[in-house]
This record gives structure tokens, C-alpha cells and sequence, in this order.
């Protein structure tokens, strides 16, 4: 009785009704088929898709500009930002003749987001001043392998002519918020 929450255990007789056991068995065929008229609460994934809220954070995307050029100029404060330090990057400066490829002098040759890692919280994206990286509607592939969940530029980087619509994301607040200059590192260009 240390907690004073025991409870004594009745050995009660089981009545009729108990001992056969129809009524219960009635019972649960009942909520059973009462289910199968309720409207379902799970979908055929991936044949059908739920719509998404515009600003639903799924997958990153990492932006190109209009030419194709990668906007990434491998800062950091999208890693510093991540609660979750799931961001990794190696910069490098761009040669001559690469102007076509990267926007600025320096680019990310590595980014990685460790996908296990992320809460999707969409820090990265507020703190890029290079409106280089975003969340997207898009989910995330799932795999068994941890290896697998490492995101390289080959799964972030937004394909030319194959745009990823950040326009939702993109909004009048968004905009005004990163020209706040109590965010420094948030001017735009
Ligand atoms: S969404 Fe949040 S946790 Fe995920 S990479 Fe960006 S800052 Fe880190
Ligand atoms: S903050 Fe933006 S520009 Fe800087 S490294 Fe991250 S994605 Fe690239």
C-alpha cells in the first residue's frame, strides 16, 4: 500500500452471459462492423497522394537561378542555423569558365543534409540570404539505410528547366522578413 493506488482483486463469479462469452464476442463483431461504414482515415500512398499545405516543410530543394547557375555560395548559416547540426558543406572557388554553373565566387562542391537528423523545422531556409535553399511539399524518400538518408547535391540540387515551385514559400512576410535588419546576414542582394 506505498502508493495507496492498489487495488484488491475481486474474485467475482463470472455470470451466464460472461461464461459463454457471445455478448463480448457480439460486441466487438459489432465495432468491427460498424468500422467498415466509417470513412477511412488512411489513403492507397503512393497511388494517391494527399494535397499538401504550400508551406509544408517536406524535402529541401537547393535553388538554381533563372540561367541554371547554383545560388548556393557556401556561407554556412544555414548549418549554423540547424538546431539539428544536420547541414555539412565544403566550398570552393569558382575558375574561369564556371560562371555558367555557380552564380557567385564561391560555391558548396559538397552539401549534405543528413535527413534522420533534420526536424524540419525551416531555420535553414530563413537564415540563407542567397534564397538558396528551401523546404518543399515533397516527401522525403524513405530507405533502410542510414547511409541513404544523407542528402548530397544529387538529390537537393533543383534541376535546370525542371523548376520546384517555392512560390507559396516565397510570400510578402517571408520577403519582409529577411530584409530585417535585426537579421543582418539576411539582406538580400
Ligand atoms: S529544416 Fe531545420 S533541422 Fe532541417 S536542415 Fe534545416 S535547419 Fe536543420
Ligand atoms: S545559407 Fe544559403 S547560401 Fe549559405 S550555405 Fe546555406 S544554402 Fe548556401
Amino acid at each position: 500500500m506505498l502508493t495507496n493506488r492498489s487495488k484488491v482483486v475481486v474474485d467475482k463469479k463470472m455470470t451466464f452471459s460472461e461464461r459463454i462469452y457471445l455478448p463480448a464476442i457480439i460486441g466487438g463483431l459489432f465495432i468491427t462492423i460498424k468500422h467498415f461504414f466509417k470513412k477511412k482515415a488512411t489513403i492507397d500512398y503512393p497511388k494517391v497522394t494527399r494535397e499538401m499545405s504550400g508551406v509544408y516543410r517536406g524535402q529541401h530543394v537547393l535553388k538554381v537561378d533563372e540561367n541554371g547557375a547554383e545560388r548556393c555560395v557556401a556561407c554556412g548559416l544555414c548549418a549554423v542555423a540547424c538546431p539539428a547540426e544536420a547541414i555539412t558543406m565544403t566550398g570552393a572557388e569558382r575558375k574561369p569558365g564556371e560562371e555558367k554553373l555557380y552564380r557567385e565566387e564561391k560555391y558548396a562542391a559538397v552539401y549534405e543534409i543528413n535527413m534522420l537528423r533534420c526536424i524540419y523545422c525551416g531555420l535553414c531556409e530563413d537564415a540563407c540570404p542567397k534564397e538558396a535553399i528551401f523546404l518543399t511539399d515533397r516527401l522525403v524518400e524513405v530507405s533502410s539505410n542510414r547511409d541513404d538518408m544523407i542528402f548530397g547535391k544529387d538529390k537537393l540540387k533543383e534541376k535546370y528547366f525542371n523548376e520546384v515551385d517555392i512560390t507559396k514559400r516565397l510570400t510578402k512576410e517571408v520577403i519582409e522578413f529577411k530584409k530585417d535588419k535585426f537579421h543582418l546576414h539576411n539582406q538580400m542582394d
